[in-house]
């Protein structure tokens, strides 16, 4: 074989090699699988490369779909009740309804990574007793977070303050403040209590300046998906946001949030078997 030939191939083999490992790895630290019609959407965001999705459920239906789709290797299961769903429950239910979520929790401890979706949402509440329910809601969700050792992936709109102070009431230590819509003063207070934010796949000016103003170490992405995103691939937005803003590259940028998803929600003690 010409030495030149040799050479080429040898050079090509390189850059395969590099560009394989360079293959981008992202985690949607946020997403509703259960809602997603179609299996091959998700089937092709894993080939994508999102090798990680944490699933919420938001009521007693979804957080069972959850966990069929949980398969502890690409998807995981964070199980609650929202607030937009908080206040669909009767009032006579709501004690049982929330009884019947904790037990779904303790009983599926293997694939549960998370307490969630909860947590407050004004735009849903218009009254004092719907607000109130909310809360019940909240703190008894929270309470067992405490109790299982699980994070909480909280939900917040027009409601940061009282999120926040909610959160410190009780103690929470390990909690992912997902769609983040706070300003950068309550950022950095979330960042200060060792709180996650994460970014939903949206330009918007005040969230780069959270991105600015906040630790790589305390931002993960999330895709939302199907509800803001319309699939988990959409984390790549996420991500390039992220990385835009920090003046880092797009792999740099996934391998951080990628990392710092994976151990905020504990998964390597989830993995059912080998990743590959
Ligand atoms: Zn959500």
């Amino acid at each position: 074989m010409p030495e030149k030939t040799l050479k080429r191939i040898v050079e090509e083999d390189r850059e395969r090699v590099t560009v394989e490992s360079q293959k981008v790895e992202y985690a949607d630290a946020h997403c509703h699988l259960d809602m997603i019609e179609d299996r091959e959407i998700i089937d092709r965001a894993i080939s994508h490369g999102v090798l990680t999705m944490v699933s919420n459920g938001v009521n007693a239906a979804t957080n069972k779909r959850t966990l069929e789709l949980c398969d502890k290797r690409r998807i995981f299961a964070a199980l609650g009740i929202d607030p937009e769903n908080a206040v669909k429950i009767p009032d006579d239910d709501l004690d049982s309804e929330i009884e019947a979520g904790i037990a779904m929790i303790k009983k599926n401890m293997d694939k549960v990574v998370s307490v969630g979706e909860i947590g407050l949402d004004y735009t849903k509440a218009r009254t004092f007793e719907l607000v109130a329910k909310q809360k019940t809601v909240f703190e008894r969700f929270l309470e067992a977070a405490k109790e299982l050792k699980l994070p909480v992936s909280v939900h917040s709109r027009n409601s940061m303050d009282e999120v926040l102070r909610i959160l410190e009431e009780h103690k929470m230590e390990r909690v992912h403040l997902h769609f983040f819509e706070g300003n950068v003063a309550q950022a950095k207070e979330a960042e200060r209590k060792g709180y996650m934010i994460s970014i939903p796949p949206i330009e918007s000016n005040k969230r780069r300046l959270i991105i600015k103003d906040v630790g790589i170490d305390h931002l993960m992405a999330e895709s939302d998906a199907p509800a803001v995103g319309a699939t988990p691939i959409d984390v790549e937005t996420s991500v390039r946001i992220v990385a835009e803003t920090k003046s880092i590259t797009i792999p740099r940028a996934a391998e951080a949030l990628t990392l710092n998803t994976k151990r905020f929600f504990n998964l390597q003690t989830k993995i059912g078997f080998m990743r590959g």
